[in-house]
C-alpha cells in the first residue's frame, strides 16, 4: 500500500476544506487534500454556485415574461419569450466547471497533493483513501475533518423518481409543470421562487408557522407577499405525509388537521442538510459529538489533539463563507500561528425575491440577550435607487445599544440587498457607532444610502423620512 506522510491533511474539498489546503500550502506546510468527489464541494457543484446561476435564469425568464404580458409599468414589451432549459443547465454547468478548475489550479499553486478517493480514520494520525488505483496510507501530524453535509432525506419521502433533493432540483431536463417543496428554509424558497419564474405552478409545504422560520415576520412579510404574486401556494403549518396511492402527488395534513393530496410533478424535499460522517472511520476515534455533529472549540478543536473539524460538518450556521474562514483559521494555527475565532458575525443571506441580508444580532436577539437597544429602520420605498429597480420594495434596519451605539446588528430585504452584505458585516467587525455609519459619505443613488439613513434614524435624524 503507498504511504504518505505530510504535516497536515485535509479531508474535504468543499470551501470549508480547500481553503484550508490552499493557505496551509501557502504558508509552507507540506498538505495533503482528500476529495472523494468534485473540488468545490456541495458549495461549488450542487449549491451556492450553480443555484444563483438557475435563479438568475429565473429572473431574466420572468422579466421578459412580464414585458410580454404588458405589465411593466415603464413600457417594456417582449414577443413570445422561449427558454432553451437545456441550454441554461449546461450554462450552469459550464460556470460550475470553471470554477472546479479555477479550485484545481489554486491548489496545484499552493503545492497541495491532491489524492482522489474515499478517506477514512485508521487512528487519530493515520487515513486510509480508497483510490482507483488502490488504497493509499496517509499519516499526518495534523488532521481537518471537512466533510460538509448531505440532504436530509424523510423516510416518508425517501428520494428517488418523483422525489427530489436539492441535487436533483439543479440538474432537472426540464422545468416541471408543477412542484411540491417539502420545507419553507432559503433552500427550499430561493429553489421554489426560481423555479416559480420558469412556469412551475409552485406550493410550499412547510410544517413551521411561518416560511423561513430563523427570521422575524418583518423581514419575511415582502417574501410572503412576492411569493404570492407569483402564484406560490403557502400551506404553513403542514406536514408531508408522503406519495399519493397513485404516486402522482403528496398527501399532506393541513394547519387544521385535514388530510388533502397535491399533484406535482416533482417532490423537492428541503428539510436540512446532515452532517457527513458515516464511513469516516470515527469509531477508530474518541470525538465528543454534538449529535451527529462533531463538536469543536474556540479554534475548532476537536476533543482529539490534532484532530480540527471545520464547516457544515460541525453543525449551524452551515454557510460556505464560515466553512472558509474556519479553514483559513485552522490553517494558520497549524503554521503555529496565533489565531483565535474572533468573530463577532457570519452575515447570512436569502437569495429569495427581494433577498434577506442578516448580520449580527436582530432586535429580539439583542433584547433576549437583555440589551437596551435602539432602531433604525429605512425604507426602500423612499430610496431613488430601489425605486429605479421596480420590484418588492423592503427596508435596512440598524440594532444599536442604546447606551454607547455601538452596532450590534444590520438586517436587509429588498431588491440586491446582498451585495450590502459586506458593508454589514465591516461595519460590526470594526465595532462601528452609529454616528461611524451616518458620518460616512454614501454614494447616491444607491442601496447603501439606506443604511447611512437608517443609522440616522436611529439617531434620531433621518433626512429622507
Ligand atoms: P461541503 O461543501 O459539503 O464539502 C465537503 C466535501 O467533503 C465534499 O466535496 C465531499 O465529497 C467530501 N467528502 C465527504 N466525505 C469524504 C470522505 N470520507 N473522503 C473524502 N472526501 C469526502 N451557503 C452559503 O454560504 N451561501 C449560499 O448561497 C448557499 N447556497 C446553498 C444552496 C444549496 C442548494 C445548498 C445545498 C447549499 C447552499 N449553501 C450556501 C451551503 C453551502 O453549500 C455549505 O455551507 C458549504 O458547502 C459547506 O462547506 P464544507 O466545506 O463544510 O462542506
Amino acid at each position: 500500500m503507498t504511504e504518505i506522510t505530510c504535516q497536515l491533511v485535509v479531508i474535504g474539498g468543499g470551501p470549508g476544506g480547500y481553503v484550508c489546503a490552499i493557505r496551509a500550502g501557502q504558508l509552507g506546510l507540506d498538505t495533503v487534500l482528500v476529495e472523494r468527489g468534485k473540488l468545490g464541494g456541495s458549495c461549488l457543484n450542487v449549491g451556492c454556485i450553480p443555484s444563483k446561476a438557475m435563479i438568475h435564469v429565473a429572473e431574466e425568464f420572468e422579466k421578459l415574461t412580464e414585458a410580454a404580458s404588458g405589465k411593466t409599468p415603464f413600457g417594456l414589451t417582449a414577443a413570445n419569450p422561449a427558454l432553451d432549459f437545456r441550454q441554461a443547465i449546461a450554462w450552469k454547468d459550464g460556470i460550475v466547471q470553471r470554477l472546479n478548475n479555477g479550485v484545481a489550479a489554486l491548489l496545484r499553486k499552493a503545492k497541495v497533493k491532491i489524492v482522489q478517493g474515499h478517506a477514512r480514520f485508521r487512528d487519530g494520525k493515520t487515513i486510509i483513501v480508497e483510490t482507483e488505483t488502490g488504497p493509499k496510507t496517509i499519516k499526518a501530524e495534523t488532521v481537518v475533518i471537512a466533510t460538509g453535509s448531505a440532504p436530509v432525506e424523510l423516510p416518508s419521502l425517501p428520494f428517488g423518481g418523483r422525489v427530489i433533493s436539492s441535487t436533483g432540483a439543479l440538474s432537472l431536463a426540464k422545468v416541471p409543470k408543477s412542484l411540491v417543496v417539502v420545507g419553507g428554509g432559503y433552500i427550499g424558497l430561493e429553489l421554489g421562487t426560481a423555479f416559480a419564474k420558469l412556469g412551475s405552478k409552485v406550493s410550499v409545504v412547510e410544517a413551521q408557522d411561518n416560511i423561513l422560520p430563523l427570521y422575524d415576520a418583518e423581514l419575511t412579510a415582502p417574501i410572503t407577499r412576492r411569493l404570492a404574486a407569483l402564484g406560490v401556494e403557502m400551506l404553513t403549518g403542514a406536514r408531508a405525509l408522503g406519495l399519493t396511492a397513485q404516486g402522482d402527488g403528496l398527501r399532506i395534513e393541513t394547519a387544521d388537521g385535514r388530510e388533502r393530496s397535491l399533484s406535482a410533478d416533482k417532490i423537492l424535499v428541503t428539510v436540512g442538510r446532515a452532517p457527513v460522517t458515516a464511513t469516516l472511520g470515527l469509531e477508530q476515534l474518541v470525538l465528543d459529538m454534538d449529535g451527529r455533529f462533531i463538536r469543536i472549540g474556540q479554534h475548532c478543536e476537536t476533543s482529539m489533539r490534532g484532530i480540527y473539524a471545520i464547516g457544515d460538518v460541525t453543525g449551524e450556521p452551515m454557510l460556505a463563507h464560515r466553512a472558509m474562514a474556519q479553514g483559513e483559521m485552522v490553517a494558520e494555527i497549524a503554521a503555529g500561528m496565533p489565531r483565535a475565532w474572533d468573530k463577532q458575525c457570519i452575515p447570512a443571506i436569502c437569495f429569495t425575491d427581494p433577498e434577506i441580508v442578516s448580520a449580527g444580532l436582530s432586535p429580539e436577539e439583542a433584547r433576549r440577550a437583555g440589551t437596551d437597544i435602539k432602531l433604525g429602520q429605512f425604507p426602500f420605498a423612499a430610496n431613488g435607487r430601489a425605486m429605479t429597480r421596480h420590484g418588492e420594495p423592503g427596508f435596512v434596519r440598524v440594532v444599536a445599544r442604546a447606551d454607547n451605539q455601538r452596532v450590534l446588528g444590520i438586517q436587509a430585504v429588498g431588491q440586491g440587498v446582498s451585495e450590502l452584505s459586506a458593508a454589514f458585516g465591516l461595519a460590526i467587525e470594526m465595532g462601528a457607532v452609529l454616528q461611524d455609519i451616518a458620518g460616512t459619505i454614501h454614494a447616491h443613488p444607491t442601496l447603501g444610502e439606506a443604511i447611512q439613513e437608517a443609522a440616522f434614524k436611529a439617531l434620531g435624524h433621518a433626512i429622507h423620512v
